[in-house]
This record gives C-alpha cells, structure tokens and sequence, in this order.
C-alpha cells in the first residue's frame, strides 16, 4: 500500500483513481482507473508495483490503439500462424532478444516499421523465410549506397 502521509510536503494520501500522466518514447498518456494514493496537498501520487505495472500496461495499450498498431494477440496469432517460436520470429523480424515476447505480454508496443514488417509478413508468409535465408543481405552487395537499400532498389 502507499503511505498515508506524503513524503514530499506532509501531506494527507487519500485513495484516488485519478488520471495519472504516463509518458512513454516522449509521447505522454493519461492513464485512468489505477488505484493509487494522492497526496491532497501537493498532488503526488504513489503507486505499488502492481498499480505501476498497470499503469505501464494500460499506458502501452492506450498509446498502441491511438498508433493503431496490431495488438499483442494479433502480433502472437501472425507468429503462431508461421509456426514460430517467440526466439525465431525475432530473428526474422531483425529484433532483439526477448523483442517479441514484450510486445505479446503488451509491457511495450512496437515501432511503426516492426508493425509494417509484421503486416506484410501475415500477409506474404512467405516472407518469413526470404527474411531469415541471407538473401536480402546478400543482394546490396557492391551497391555503394550502404544506407539501407532494398535488393529491388539495387537491381532496378
Ligand atoms: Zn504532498
């Protein structure tokens, strides 16, 4: 539970529900319905973990909806469709270690280009073996522009 009396100015902490602002790759949110203490003084809020992680979560998926990225059981449905593991669609998608595995628990959302990449990917299945067999980055090979280009670019 949060403290009864604010550490910051002494406050009284009374049970609030009250939007909390959420900032998240310097976009900010607020964030209603997470039970926390609200100091009624200085207005500083306290959280437990849980109501910190809901926060988070609740903060992810607002964000998420506004972006209209696929939700973390689309993102598990595309990858579960190709018969992948969590480790081998981050491979194919070109991601980080456990990448996948936060974008389906919804702790974080993912960028505006892992989205694309996973539309087309649903759509062209595919794809997922031409991402992971070398080809693309075989063919930019001798292209002197290294900043990027797509083997279609290179040939054409
Ligand atoms: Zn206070």
């Amino acid at each position: 539970m949060y403290p009864k009396t604010c550490a910051e100015c002494g406050g009284r902490v009374h049970a609030s529900r009250d939007a909390i602002p959420f900032e998240i790759r310097g976009e900010s949110v607020l964030v209603e319905g997470v039970d926390h203490g609200r100091c009624n003084i200085c207005g500083e809020a306290y959280l437990t973990l849980a109501a910190t992680e809901q926060l988070q979560q609740e903060a992810v998926r607002l964000l998420r909806e506004a972006h209209g990225l696929l939700s973390p059981q689309e993102i598990r449905d595309i990858r579960r469709s190709l018969g992948l593991s969590q480790a081998a669609f981050e491979a194919v998608l070109g991601v980080g270690a456990k990448t996948v595995v936060r974008w389906e628990k919804g702790t974080v959302f993912q960028s505006v280009t892992a989205d694309r990449l996973m539309r087309l990917i649903r759509d062209r299945p595919e794809l997922a073996s031409t991402l992971t067999s070398g080809q693309l980055y075989a063919a930019p090979r001798g292209c002197p522009d290294s900043t990027g280009a797509s083997p279609a670019r290179a040939h054409g």
